[in-house]
C-alpha cells in the first residue's frame, strides 16, 4: 500500500522519481532511523542509490519541500479504516513508523489546516493512547475522549465537525479492556462528585451484554457506533452517501491489538 502522502500528493507537477524522493525530507537522518523496518530502509538505499544525485539539482524545490501531511481527500473510507488497522499492526507488532517523521515539519504544515482521514471515539483511559497504538502523528486523527467512549451530544457534535468540516472518512468507536468506567457501571456502587452522570450511557450495554466485563464493553462500543450513525443526521447523511463509515472496536491492553467488533 503506498503511503498516505504519496495518495495525497496529487501534483502534476511531480513525476514519480521525485516522489519518491520526497519523504527523505520528513524522516529522520539515515542514521537515527531504527533497524527494524527493512523494508523502509531498502526503499531509502534504493532511492538514494538510483535517483538522488541526479535529481538534487534539477528539483531542488522538490527535494527541500517537505511533503503534504493533508491526506484524507483521496481515500475511500475502507481504505481509512485499513490505514488505521495497519497501523495497529505496525504498534502492535512494534514496528512503527509515525516517530520517524519530524514533528517540527509537521507542526508548521497543520498551524492553519488539518485534514485529519479518520475520527476516533476512544476512552479517556491511560493505557490507550490513540495515536501511538495507530502509529498515527500530527494531523492524522481527529480524536475525541470520554471515559466509557460514549457519544454525549458534546461528543456527537464534536464527530460531526470532523466529518462534515475536516472530512475525516471513518470513525471508530473504541472500547478496551478493563475498562472502569464500564466496569463501575456494572458494579452500579455510589460514587463520588458527577461520575456516576456517566452510567446511564453505559448501561444500555450491561443490560444487552450482562456482568461479563469484555462483553459489556464490546456492546457499548457497538451501541455508540450505531447511536452516530442513527442520531447524527450529519453522520447518518455521510454514511448513506458512502462518504463516511463508522465502526466499533476494541482494544487489547495485553497484546496491544484493536480487533473490530461485529
Ligand atoms: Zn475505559
Amino acid at each position: 500500500m503506498r503511503s498516505l502522502i504519496d495518495v495525497a500528493d496529487d501534483d502534476p507537477k511531480r513525476d514519480g522519481t521525485a516522489l519518491d524522493i520526497e519523504p527523505l525530507s520528513i524522516y529522520a537522518p539515515h542514521s537515527q532511523v531504527p533497524d527494524e523496518n527493512p523494508s523502509r530502509r531498502t526503499f531509502f538505499k534504493m532511492t538514494f542509490g538510483g535517483a538522488v544525485a541526479g535529481l538534487v539539482t534539477a528539483t531542488t524545490m522538490e527535494f527541500v519541500a517537505p511533503p503534504r501531511v493533508f491526506a484524507q481527500s483521496a481515500l475511500s473510507p475502507d481504505a481509512a479504516l485499513q490505514e488505521l488497522m495497519d497501523g495497529n499492526r505496525r504498534f502492535s507488532t512494534g514496528h512503527l513508523s509515525s516517530r520517524e517523521h519530524d514533528l517540527e515539519i509537521l507542526k508548521q504544515q497543520t498551524v492553519d489546516k488539518q485534514e485529519p482521514f479518520a475520527a476516533v471515539l476512544s476512552c479517556a483511559d491511560s493505557r490507550v493512547p490513540v495515536e501511538l497504538l495507530f502509529d498515527q502523528t500530527i494531523g492524522h486523527i481527529f480524536v475525541t475522549r470520554i471515559a466509557g467512549n460514549v457519544a454525549t451530544s458534546e461528543i456527537i457534535a464534536s464527530l460531526e465537525y470532523g466529518a462534515a468540516v475536516l472530512g475525516t472518512k471513518v470513525i471508530l468507536v473504541m472500547g478496551h479492556g478493563n475498562c472502569g468506567a464500564v466496569k463501575a457501571t456494572i458494579q452500579g456502587k455510589q460514587v463520588p462528585g458527577q461520575i456516576s452522570a456517566l452510567f446511564p450511557h453505559i448501561q444500555p450495554a450491561v443490560d444487552q451484554a450482562g456482568p461479563n466485563l469484555e462483553a459489556a464493553t464490546k456492546a457499548n462500543a457497538k451501541i455508540h457506533a450505531s447511536l452516530l450513525r442513527q442520531s447524527s443526521t450529519v453522520i447518518s447523511g455521510l454514511v448513506k452517501e458512502n462518504k463516511l463509515k463508522v465502526v466499533a472496536a476494541y482494544y487489547d491492553l495485553a497484546t496491544g491489538v484493536v480487533s473490530l467488533v461485529e
